[in-house]
């Protein structure tokens, strides 16, 4: 399942190829007709994030300067689920999109982002090629100059703005929106004896966090992830919030998720893969880039099991908590 800082990025690549523009709007594979009726010919004014919610406003085509909370904004309300995703393709003078983002799951630390592909010509409109749609399309979105599908999301409905609130009141705070608060997630953990591990895989609790993320802060905190919520002191929790604001938002601004610090990354290795032979100053400064670290330096724990710590060599650990697999160092985390 895609975490936060894809949805995020979602966020951001709908309002580049969109914002302002009016919409066709249909549901090639029919089980979204009455929805796509409702939003075709209207205007996209808004495209937010909110965890792994996305949100996209629309008023009617003929509001003049339209603001995102008028009482006559819709929203279509989507969750990719674990199978969801949204294709793009654009016309050849179209900005550079997301290709594809959500299931089938990309390998870790896989770019999001490519330059679209050349469209695979059938429908024509004025001046570019519309590809037809491939497998099941819940939602297509035709705009100038690009289209966007999606298929297999868990959730894709037509919401009004009371109902985006109320979607909105039962999600946690999200660390890579500017509304996100701090107090509510520390004073939430600590009011629970369920194990922070637990917490934080719960969207209640923090919007946007997934395996990955929190299994990665955790280890940065040095926090157990088995320890309950109200025995981690505050400060600790403090702290993992910061430290997830600074991932998430990098993420979301690179497209992959990179946890290690560089002086923590098997530079032995590193060297022997890049064919560039790098200098170690060169690729401390491009840490972050997209592709700057490979997949197997990009973690801590995740996925790391019965490796050696990086930074104790302990032999990491991993358990299922909360359905998923939780990797964690016995021994860095206590
Ligand atoms: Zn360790």
């Amino acid at each position: 399942m895609p975490e936060g800082h894809t949805v995020h990025r979602l966020a951001r690549t709908f309002d580049t190829l969109y914002a302002g523009q009016v919409l066709r709007v249909s549901s090639p594979q029919g089980r979204f007709a009455d929805g796509a009726g409702v939003l075709d010919g209207r205007r996209l004014v808004a495209s937010e994030a909110w965890g792994k919610q996305l949100f996209l406003g629309f008023v009617p085509a003929g509001v003049p300067d339209p603001r995102p909370t008028a009482s006559d904004t819709v929203w279509l309300r989507t969750h990719l689920g674990l199978y969801g995703a949204w294709t793009f393709a654009g016309a050849p003078d179209a900005p550079e999109v997301a290709h594809a983002i959500g299931a089938p799951r990309r390998r870790i630390g896989e770019r999001d982002s490519v330059p679209p592909s050349a469209p695979s010509s059938s429908v024509t409109s004025d001046t570019w090629d519309v590809p037809e749609p491939r497998g099941q399309v819940r939602v297509r979105l035709l705009g100038e100059h690009a289209v966007a599908d999606l298929t297999g999301p868990t959730a894709c409905e037509v919401i009004t703005a009371d109902e985006k609130q109320a979607v909105e009141a039962r999600l946690g705070p999200d660390p890579i929106r500017d509304d996100g608060d701090p107090e509510a997630f520390v004073a939430r953990v600590g009011r629970s004896r369920v194990t922070i591990g637990q917490q934080l895989m719960d969207q209640a609790v923090v919007a946007g966090v997934g395996n990955i993320y929190r299994a990665e802060a955790l280890f940065r905190a040095g926090v157990d992830p088995l320890r309950p919520g109200r025995d981690v002191p505050a400060s600790s929790v403090r702290a993992i919030w910061d430290d997830l604001v600074v991932l998430m938002r990098d993420g979301a601004d690179h497209g992959a998720i990179v946890t290690t610090r560089p002086e923590d990354r098997d530079a032995g290795r590193a060297d022997a893969e890049g064919a560039h032979a790098t200098p170690a100053r060169t690729r401390q400064n491009t840490d972050g880039a997209p592709g700057a670290v490979p997949s197997d330096q990009a973690f801590y724990v995740y996925h790391r099991d019965g490796l050696p710590c990086r930074v104790c060599g302990s032999p990491v650990l991993v358990k299922e908590l909360a359905g998923r697999n939780l990797f964690w160092c016995g021994t860095c985390q206590t």
